[in-house]
């Protein structure tokens, strides 16, 4: 078993930490940001300064490749520099550092590896000012368009075609990711959830990215003034929206228990304190790794009364993903890798998403997760201890190898 050096991968940590970093502790490093251009250029010294050999492809996705001893595809560990507003310092950038801390341990401790080893950044994964989330892997793997990404506008009009030009970081189409010059992709992550930390384990063997519904519910009122219209009088849709979250959580609490739903976003119209509420239009997301528990879902919802409080309601579907199960092989690399070490592992699927559920669709793809401090992420506070993003290295590294033997 080899082992990658905790101090060195704690200086990464605290160097890549300062790239935009917040009053609270954390981070702000939107895509193509100041910070964020600050961070890529420290990514590129350090890793020509191990002898990596550098590009970018036309989404400014970054590669850095080591040689293998032979002319074979290349093995990829890649996670994303971005940050969400006041972000933490571990979240995507952990999967870059362990990486680079995987590929350093490689060159300077000359472990001998047939193929070629890659550290990939990938651009914008956040999606946090030029929306959508995933927006790089989406297009390079054929779920999102391609102009119509370049299009999307950040809060203050720009584009993201034109940050992109000015970023310095726009290369060759061919550079892309394939599946044809990579063998497999690895991403190292951080769990961004309680349970690992609550059952005392140090590796989350990941199996794959839950399923998930994401709906719209609007509920339909009529606006009177809110001195002279009588209870009994009314139609408020406000009213009847919350009753409908009431109804619609209910009803999900009967389903398995591992089932999350959310309603995150809530629109008040005409959203004035003296006038009854005529429209609210909510979100509802659902998870869960069972597609047999998201049918159920569907059903609850498209079911739910069409009238509450005399309103009318409605639901619409936005749009939903399967379930994605991750390789059984690279799975059982990292299971057994974690084991040797003597790690404590467990089982787990992803509730968040990421670009590894992409590329899963092109190639071998698998996710390593640590621990979350109270299971805080996307704030200031979240934290992973040292000695834990070191054992998630070690197992990188060591999957890497055994990917490498294959
Ligand atoms: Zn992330």
């Amino acid at each position: 078993m080899f082992t990658t050096d905790k101090n060195r991968l704690e200086d990464k940590i605290v160097t890549f930490s300062k790239f935009g970093a917040t009053p609270g502790g954390g981070i702000t490093r939107f895509e193509f940001s100041e910070a964020n251009l600050q961070a890529r250029a420290e990514f590129k010294k350090r890793m020509e300064a191990v002898g990596a050999e550098f590009k970018t492809d036309d989404f400014a996705n970054m590669y850095a490749t080591v040689k293998g001893s032979e002319d074979l595809p290349s093995i990829v560990m890649a996670s994303h520099l971005d940050s969400v507003r006041n972000g933490g310092n571990y979240d995507g950038v952990l999967g870059v550092l362990t990486a680079m801390e995987v590929l350093e341990s490689i060159v300077t401790q000359k472990i001998p590896h047939r193929h070629p080893i890659t550290v990939m950044v990938w651009t914008n994964e956040e999606g946090s000012y030029y929306p959508p989330a995933m927006m790089s892997s989406g297009v390079i793997c054929g779920k999102f368009d391609e102009a119509k990404m370049l299009a999307s506008k950040n809060p203050e009009g720009k584009t993201f075609g034109e940050a992109l030009k000015e970023s310095g970081y726009q290369g060759q189409r061919e550079n892309r990711l394939n599946p044809k010059d990579y063998k497999a992709m690895l991403e190292l992550h951080i769990e961004q959830g309680p349970v690992l930390e609550s059952r005392n384990m140090d590796i989350g063997v990941v199996e794959g990215v839950v399923g998930m519904v994401n709906y719209r519910i609007r509920t339909y009122g009529q606006s009177d003034h809110a001195g002279t219209t009588p209870m009994s009088h009314r139609k408020d849709a406000l009213l009847a929206a919350a009753s409908a979250i009431k109804y619609l959580h209910e009803q999900f609490d009967k389903l398995d228990s591992e089932l999350v739903y959310t309603t995150g976003e809530i629109f008040c119209k005409p959203c004035v304190h003296t006038v009854i509420p005529n429209l609210v239009d909510f979100s509802l997301d659902a998870r869960h790794k069972d597609p047999e528990v998201i049918k159920q879902v569907v059903e609850i919802i498209e079911n739910m009364p069409k009238e509450l409080d005399k309103c009318r309601v409605e639901s619409e579907l936005q749009w939903s993903r399967d379930t994605i199960e991750f390789d059984q092989e690279l799975i059982n690399f990292v299971e057994k890798n974690a084991n040797e070490f003597g790690y404590p592992n467990m089982r787990i699927y992803s509730g968040a998403g990421h670009d590894a559920q992409f590329v899963s669709e092109m190639m071998p793809t698998t996710m390593i997760f640590v621990p979350s401090k109270d299971g805080h992420s996307h704030c200031e506070i979240e934290f992973t201890p040292l000695d834990q993003c070191w054992k998630g290295s070690n197992v990188l590294l060591n999957t890497v190898l055994d990917v490498d033997k294959k």
